[in-house]
């Protein structure tokens, strides 16, 4: 069975070599003779396991030691709730930039525990503008960002200065994707079925000063502070999700590491904006400064010739370029694994659709 080109927004594409060691060591891990899926929590060879993913994370993004990593479970989902019960604790009140569908539910999530203040750009779903200190309530206990608008296709290209108050960050949909500079967030979260690994475990990244501050009343299972104590093994965590995202870590690692990455996911969106630009079916709406290298959505002013491509589209094993309902027309995300040949094959076809359309 050849395999498909999946422009999925997530569960993504993963790398086959990483698919093909776990198919490999599926029933015998190591020499154990058994499944990793079917292995203690804490035993040696899943400790092991634990401890490289998270120094591989550690050495890729270059996270300061003030910083502790935790591999969670929920979600990004979760962590819409967790941030406001640890980290909205002193003022309660922090600022939210609104720029799409995940930021709008992070913001309903945290204003059930307090005063939110919502930051809306003039035009949300095609430009972020820049932000600085004045933009924020000074008394803000943080101020929230998606960095990367997996629905509408956008990313911030500068990130606000907030001065000392901690940013946290949404970064599910382009974490390892581009070079960042962890100092300075105080917390970054991202669900990992995008670029980290298969849906179950979700990462958090967190300044050590933000892990004990979180209301007597939250539960411990929300609380930061239960993971950091228990190096994330509280209780039983996504064991197998831990293990291909320590199997893709390496694999970004053997590639060069983030600043590879970065350049060939550059390359890749780049061909995709050229062949959208270049054509006079379809468009894509967001400023060249904004536009996500991951995700990039692009329609044709007419529904039905939407319709048409994806159909066509999925007839050439080019599938899941099915825009979010609440965009319309179609999106491609081209996560870390994207294979360069699929988007070859995606920008050849945007092509031939519109000489036959032509004729
Ligand atoms: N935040 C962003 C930016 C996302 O793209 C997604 C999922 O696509 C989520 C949050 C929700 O993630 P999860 O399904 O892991 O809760």
């Amino acid at each position: 069975m050849t395999r498909v080109a999946n422009f999925s927004a997530g569960p993504s594409v993963l790398p086959v070599s990483v698919l093909e060691r776990a198919q490999k060591e599926l029933l015998n891990y190591n020499g154990t003779g058994m499944s990793v899926m079917e292995m203690s929590h804490r035993s040696q060879d899943f400790q092991e396991i634990m401890e490289e993913a998270e120094a591989l994370l550690r050495e890729l993004l270059k996270i300061p030691d003030n910083f502790h990593v935790l591999f969670l479970q929920g979600g990004a989902s979760l962590q819409f709730s967790m941030v406001p019960f640890n980290l909205l604790t002193t003022n309660h009140k922090a600022d939210y930039i609104m720029t799409g569908s995940w930021a709008k539910k992070a913001i309903a999530e945290a204003s059930k525990l307090g005063d939110i203040t919502i930051i809306t750009p003039t035009n949300p779903l095609t430009e972020i503008p820049s932000y600085n200190q004045e933009s924020f309530q000074f008394d803000a206990d943080y101020v929230h960002i998606t960095t990367n608008n997996t629905i509408e296709g956008t990313r911030f290209s500068e990130l606000p200065n907030t001065g000392t108050i901690p940013l946290v960050a949404d970064m599910s949909s382009h974490i390892l994707s581009e070079e960042i500079d962890v100092n300075q967030f105080g917390l970054i979260y991202a669900g990992a079925q995008k670029n980290l690994g298969p849906a179950g475990v979700t990462v958090v990244i967190v300044r050590e000063d933000l892990t004990n501050k979180a209301f007597t009343s939250c539960p411990t299972m929300l609380n930061y502070q239960t993971y950091v104590k228990n190096q994330s093994l509280f209780n039983t965590p996504p064991t197998f999700a831990i293990y291909i995202m320590k199997m893709v870590l390496e694999w970004i690692k053997e590639l060069g590491g983030v600043t590879v990455i970065e350049q060939q996911n550059k390359k890749k969106a780049k061909w995709l904006y050229d062949t959208i630009d270049q054509s006079k079916l379809f468009n894509n709406h967001v400023h060249p400064k904004n536009r996500s290298i991951m995700n990039i959505p692009f329609t044709a002013d007419c529904e039905d010739l939407n319709k048409e491509f994806l159909q066509k589209a999925d007839e050439k094993g080019l599938k899941n370029l099915k825009g979010h309902r609440s965009v319309g027309g179609m999106r491609a995300s081209l996560y870390n694994a994207m294979p360069f040949e699929d988007v070859k094959k995606l920008t050849d076809f945007i092509k031939e659709f519109e000489r036959t359309y032509q004729q």
